[in-house]
């Protein structure tokens, strides 16, 4: 039976294969490897995968889309909200240190989806993300951008990332409003040593006023905080680079 897609999932379903080929070219899945994919759907990235994988956990919310991915033995289905599946457990369960997470997002939550991810990162390997491009040019944008701003500096402190595909609708049934990218999203290393909630709640301060220079926002804030370091304030939030923000946040932790 044809599923007709739900716009309350966020269902786009891909189905250009020039470009399911470039995304999973662009993954560059080995076999054996534990890849979890966000939202399988009519399974348009899963079948590929798993052709190269041998088997491939997928979370999918839609019940009715989960009922047909049971039927095929090579797939671990988990039948949940993603914002609700614990990483950590996942991969406990799975037996690896790591993961590789993959998917084409309901766009309508990628950003939750974005921070959930990050409250588990060390129990991830990579991250490939069909998105919005105007969330991914968000997401990448360098200090001195109009792109640039919260999304870029919380993602990149924790995230090496690139943009690694232009999708645009036709490549999609039924096609979305917006243009789409992929995303490579890969962990840094070694992050600074910082509490993430004061680089959160320092970013969200500084760029509350994007306009206005840092110490009419930022100055006051920072007073509170009993920061008597060297910092610039003249600046505005958006020319000041994140490894600035990261070294900041880090000496107030
Ligand atoms: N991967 C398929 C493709 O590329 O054609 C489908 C992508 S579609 C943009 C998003 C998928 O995520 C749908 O299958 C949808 O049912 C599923 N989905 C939506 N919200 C979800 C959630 N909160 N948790 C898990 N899956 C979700």
């Amino acid at each position: 039976m044809k599923h007709i897609p739900r716009k309350r999932f966020g269902q786009n379903f891909l189905t250009d294969h020039g470009i399911i080929d470039a995304i999973v070219d662009a993954i560059h899945p080995q076999a054996g490897e534990p890849v979890v994919e966000i939202g399988p759907g009519l399974m348009a990235l899963t079948q590929p995968l798993v052709e190269r994988l041998g088997k491939i956990t997928v979370i999918e919310l839609d019940r009715d889309l989960a009922v047909r991915l049971r039927l095929r033995p090579e797939l671990d289905v988990v039948e949940s909200d993603v914002l609700k599946v614990d990483f950590r457990v996942l991969a406990q369960r799975l037996g690896v240190p790591r993961l590789r997470v993959v998917g084409n997002l309901p766009y309508n939550i990628s950003s939750p989806i974005l921070f959930h991810l990050m409250d588990c990162v060390d129990v991830v390997q990579d991250q490939h993300f069909m998105l919005q491009k105007e969330v991914i040019d968000r997401m990448v944008a360098d200090a001195g951008s109009s792109d640039y701003g919260r999304l870029s500096v919380m993602l990149q402190w924790r995230y090496a990332m690139e943009n690694v595909l232009f999708v645009p609708p036709e490549s999609f049934d039924p096609p979305p409003k917006v243009n789409s990218a992929v995303v490579r999203m890969v962990p840094k290393a070694e992050p600074a040593a910082l509490n993430p909630q004061l680089l959160e709640e320092l970013v969200r301060v500084a760029f509350s006023q994007r306009r206005k220079i840092l110490r009419n926002t930022l100055g006051k804030w920072l007073e509170e905080k009993g920061f008597a370091g060297d910092f610039d304030l003249q600046r505005r939030a958006e020319e000041v680079p994140v490894r600035e923000y990261e070294a900041l946040a880090a000496a107030l932790s």
